[in-house]
């Protein structure tokens, strides 16, 4: 049976294949940054209408929702595509590069976009033999600017409420034929901080009349480090980056401030909290230590994605019987962020990773490279299979 439902709806992805692409070079040829989305989403607005599906704009400034509704009864899904771009000048000479100068299409979110709209014709078509609700989330604003809090402030987990989400990521780093729908956390949460040390300046040359912020902060900056190596169970991950420092005007004054900028990344609460408590005694200790005066911002910014079990399990299961998928894994995590995170929150949801890096064609570039291009048959691979978790849940929920 679930072999079937993969195949059939392979086989209609397929025969999309050609429009999908389109769409995805469409969008590629425009990029949007964050929160400006407004030709994607028009585009976005005018395809679900087409479809017949119920369609709400503006939401979280310029994300988009449709809802399809299955001709039997059956629980409400999410399922979630980014829209936004990067600020990045694209250096691919592909007929379909950006026109415009500064933005680029460089973690595959064009492509995103475009399987979603495919997987909305593939259950509008087998509409008939579905159960439930299928709610298409447009998210605007993933590279860390808030697109999907945005959406959640405006309503996009009400009426009516999703009780499981789907999403996924085309992935360079691995090739066509590979899939990864992995167990619990799968990628982390994102902090940042931002460390004000106010000292007394003066002069260099006479340094015993000043209170020195830059000698506290290489102070500050080195015991940081302490913090993952010595505070972190082994078995656990973490990462504390400092990565911007800021102090001075001359060779010959001591400043009277310091900044220091970074980020931590974690996978669960725990871990955060304790890398919190740590990080706070340590910056609070050595500027004591040092007689400059400290304080901290330490913003939380998108939580850990965090996969349920079954539904990671149910995803690999179904991977198995698209065509090209030759590796299925469930262990690969990242220390990368997502804010996929707020539509999964307290509900069951997955978010799994599909492979899209062709060598041969020079398709290997990293998200986020001015040359980041992926192989387009992945677009196939990733419509089938979105639109048969969705459905596959529907069915054995409802
Ligand atoms: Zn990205
Ligand atoms: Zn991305």
């Amino acid at each position: 049976m679930s072999s079937e439902l993969v195949r059939s709806f392979y086989a209609a992805a397929e025969a999309l294949a050609p429009e999908m692409i389109a769409r995805r070079r469409d969008f590629h040829r425009h990029p949007e940054l964050g929160f400006q989305e407004v030709r994607t989403a028009g585009v976005v607005t005018r395809v679900l209408t087409d479809l017949g599906l119920e369609v709400r704009t503006g939401v979280g400034q310029t994300g988009v929702i449709g809802l399809l509704e299955g001709e039997r009864p059956g629980p409400t899904v999410l399922l979630r595509f980014d829209m936004d771009a990067l600020p990045i000048q694209e250096e691919n000479a592909v007929e379909y590069a950006s026109t415009t100068a500064g933005v680029m299409h460089a973690c595959g979110h064009d492509g995103h976009t475009a399987i979603g709209l495919t997987v909305a014709r593939l259950l509008t078509e087998a509409r008939a033999g579905l159960a439930g609700t299928f709610k298409f989330v447009f998210q605007p604003a993933e590279e860390g600017l808030g697109g999907a809090r945005a959406m959640v402030a405006d309503g996009a987990l009400e009426g009516p409420v999703p009780v499981a989400s789907f999403g996924m990521h085309l992935w360079n780093t691995k090739p066509l034929g590979w899939i990864a729908s992995t167990d619990g956390p799968v990628m982390s949460a994102a902090d940042r901080f931002t460390v004000k040390l106010h000292g007394r300046g003066g002069h260099a040359a006479s340094p015993k009349e000043s209170r020195d912020p830059v000698v506290a902060a290489a102070h500050i900056i080195s015991a940081l480090q302490s913090v993952v190596s010595r505070n972190v169970d082994a078995l656990d991950q973490a990462v504390l980056s400092v990565t911007s420092i800021h102090a001075g005007t001359a060779f010959n004054i001591i400043p009277e401030t310091a900044e220091i900028l970074g980020t931590v990344r974690t996978f669960t609460p725990d871990v955060r909290d304790r890398v919190i408590e740590r990080f706070n005694a340590l910056v609070a200790g050595l500027a004591t230590a040092f007689e400059v005066e400290s304080s901290v911002e330490y913003q939380s910014g998108t939580k850990a994605v965090s996969n349920n079990a079954e539904l990671a399990a149910r995803v690999r299961e179904l991977a198995a019987f698209v065509p090209g998928v030759t590796h299925i894994v469930a262990g690969e995590r990242t220390m990368g962020s997502e804010d996929m995170s707020e539509f999964m929150d307290d509900r069951p949801g997955v978010y799994f990773f599909v492979g899209s890096r062709n060598d041969e064609r020079g398709l290997n570039f990293g998200h986020h490279h001015p040359r980041f291009d992926f192989d387009e048959r992945a677009l196939v691979t990733g419509a089938a299979l979105v639109a048969a978790a969705a459905a596959d849940y529907t069915a054995r929920a409802a």
